[in-house]
This record gives C-alpha cells, sequence and structure tokens, in this order.
C-alpha cells in the first residue's frame, strides 16, 4: 500500500489599514493620511485610502499614531513586566539589569508583546545599596583583570550593552579602573555602556571614565553647566529617570536631597543639548512605600521632561527616535515605511498636550494589535 501526503503550504498577509490619522512631524503632527501594516511591518503611508483586499480598517479620524514608546530604563523580570509595557504603549522595554541571565534570555524575543533589550546581570561594586540586591556573585567587580571575562560572560549571555553601577565615594560603587576597564572592554566588543549614577561624584566619574550614557540625575547637588556642556560637546547622552526621583523623594526623604535637584540637572542638559532619553526605572514588586509602575510610569516621565522645559514633542523624541538610535535599534522609534509596526494609537494631539499620550485607543507590537 502506497500513501501519498500532499503539503500545501499557503502564505496569507494579514493586513491593517489605520485610516484618516496623523502623524508626529518635526512640530506638530502631519495632515491625515493612511498608515497600511502588512504582517509585522509598516508597508505605506499615503494621503489616500490604499487599495486593501481584506485588510482591517481602523479609523483614526481625530486620533495620532505614534511609534511604540521606548522606556529607555526598566527592569524586567517576568512576561507579565512585558505585558504591562505593550498595554501602555510601550512597546519597548531597554532592561537596566536583571538576572538571573536564562530568565532574562528567555523574554528576549517573545510575541504579542513588548520588546526586551537588557542589560542583563550589570557590573556592580563590592558593597553599596546594590550589593544587596541578590544579584549573582559575578555582578561584583573589583579587579580590572577580571572585566574581560566578565564583558565575555554577558554577551555570550545575550547582553545587548553592558550596565555598570558607580556610587558616591565610600558607598561601594565600582571605581574609576574597573569603569575604564568595562568601558575599553565593551567598546572593544563593540556595545555601549550605561553607568548609574545618582550621586554629582558618581556621574562626574562615570563621564570622565568614558561611560557612553548616564543614566539618574543626581538630587543633591545638581548637574551645572559646565558638565552639560562637556557631555554634549562628547556626545554623551543621558537617562535621568525623573520619574524614580520625584517617587524617591517623596517616598524617602533625605536630607539635602530633594526633586527640584534633579529637575534643574535636567533644565541644564536640556540647554547644553545633550540628548535625553525618557526612562522611568520601573520596576514589578518593589517596596511596598512606593511604586513605579511599568508603563504607565513613561507617560508620567514626558509629563515632567515637559514640566522641565521640553517641548512635548522633544518629549516624544526622548521616548521613540532617541532611544532607538541611542542603542542602534534601527527597525523602529519612527511611523516609517520598512520598519516594525510597533503603534500606538491615541485620541487627541499630544503636542499640544502632552497627557494626550495616556488616551490609548490602540496598541500594535510587530503588526499585532494586542489593545
Ligand atoms: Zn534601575
Amino acid at each position: 500500500m502506497t500513501t501519498t501526503t500532499t503539503t500545501t503550504t499557503t502564505t496569507t498577509t494579514t493586513t491593517t489599514i489605520i485610516t484618516n490619522v496623523r502623524l508626529l512631524a518635526d512640530e506638530g503632527l502631519t495632515g491625515p493620511v493612511s498608515v497600511r501594516i502588512d504582517d509585522d511591518t509598516i508597508t505605506s503611508i499615503t494621503p489616500e485610502l490604499p487599495d486593501g483586499g481584506n485588510a482591517r480598517i481602523v479609523d483614526g479620524a481625530g486620533a495620532t499614531l505614534l511609534p511604540g514608546l521606548i522606556d529607555a530604563h526598566v527592569h524586567i523580570s517576568s512576561r507579565r513586566d512585558l505585558d504591562a509595557l505593550a498595554h501602555n504603549g510601550v512597546t519597548t522595554g531597554m532592561d537596566m539589569a536583571s538576572w538571573p541571565a536564562a530568565t532574562t534570555a528567555a523574554l528576549r524575543g517573545q510575541t504579542g508583546t513588548a520588546s526586551l533589550i537588557s542589560a542583563g546581570v550589570p557590573f556592580i561594586g563590592p558593597t553599596g545599596p546594590h550589593s544587596r540586591f541578590g544579584m549573582p556573585s559575578y555582578a561584583i567587580a573589583t579587579d580590572p583583570a577580571d572585566v574581560a571575562e566578565g564583558v565575555a560572560r554577558r554577551i555570550a549571555d545575550g547582553s545587548d550593552f553592558i550596565k555598570i553601577v558607580t556610587d558616591a565615594p565610600g558607598r561601594g560603587g565600582a571605581d574609576p579602573k574597573i569603569v575604564r576597564a568595562v568601558v575599553a572592554e565593551a567598546h572593544a566588543t563593540g556595545v555601549i555602556v550605561v553607568a548609574h549614577a545618582s550621586h554629582i561624584d558618581a556621574f562626574t566619574m562615570s563621564l570622565n571614565a568614558g561611560a557612553d550614557i548616564i543614566t539618574h540625575v543626581p538630587t543633591e547637588d545638581p548637574i551645572t553647566a559646565a558638565i552639560a556642556v562637556g557631555m554634549a560637546d562628547q556626545g554623551r547622552l543621558a537617562i535621568p529617570t525623573l520619574s524614580v526621583s520625584k517617587i524617591l523623594a517623596a517616598a524617602m526623604p533625605r536630607p539635602g536631597a530633594n526633586y527640584d535637584n534633579a529637575r534643574d540637572s535636567v533644565i541644564a542638559l536640556r540647554k547644553a543639548d545633550v540628548t535625553v532619553l525618557a526612562g522611568t526605572d520601573s520596576v514589578a514588586g518593589t517596596d511596598a512605600s512606593f511604586t513605579i509602575p511599568l508603563g504607565v510610569a513613561l507617560h508620567h516621565e514626558l509629563e515632567l521632561l515637559v514640566d522641565a522645559g521640553y517641548t512635548p514633542v522633544e518629549a516624544l523624541r526622548a521616548a521613540t527616535t532617541g532611544p532607538a538610535r541611542a542603542f542602534g535599534l534601527t527597525d523602529r522609534g519612527a511611523v516609517t515605511p520598512g520598519l516594525r509596526a510597533d503603534l500606538l494609537l491615541i485620541d487627541g494631539d499630544p503636542t499640544i498636550y502632552i497627557t494626550a499620550t495616556q488616551k490609548i485607543s490602540g496598541v500594535w507590537t510587530a503588526g499585532t494589535r494586542i489593545r
């Protein structure tokens, strides 16, 4: 007896067309256009309705279509965390420290949710607050001779960039020799270095040691105009995380530290034309005394940037094209044909009132509508 098996392969393209929708322009919004999505990619933007066949039509009248937002400082440890980002229109999360490496690896490349781009296990100093977070022992770096192996291990585990925690002198963070060694090794490997620095001394030390991006801003002594101008001259970037500064200042007040210093730091950065990326430091299940909710917090960060003098368009760039460029994510960050269909549909015009980003009427991740 002979059995014949015939396999028929049919590939069906899923097409969605969002009509009458306005996009972000250099200033304000474009006129109404139709945006076509085929499978996971934006394929056309046209003034009139394209021929869509069996396309799903979404009426975008009165709405703005933004690229999915990018939170440049989150901590992700579960699919639920990614879903919380995506639900709020944050389609990419830059994870600034997570462990164990196997959990992080499993969360990369998941479909129907936010994309995870991660530093994995950071480099930290031998003592200080971060040494009590339960990271694997190889997070601690004390000898520059061990750094090459440490960077190689992280890259092998999938780290997309390197994160290092620096602290004020005497607080146990990584010392300048370690920071310099990490920067040299990461750059030789072709990845960038983000340094955590929440004290002015740690901030300047990280800059002097060559870190590409500094995250957090001081809440004690603000960044001076001279530091900001130096950063701009050298093309260094900042992820200020005003959200966490504001929340911590209220929840855990410390003498000499206040939110105004963080805000003044951001004002100095903007004045010097330093590229600032919107990040929140949000994490699930923190101390019960405060919470920085994943996804929701980025909309708050945009408000805080506007409060610090950013125009709404500048704030939106800090959560879209800015982080996409800074981290080399060439497939996202704008509503442009050929890019991933990571999209956020909101009611109203966020270039007038930034709070419009919170009126979400649709979210797509890689062309899949998830809200
Ligand atoms: Zn963080």
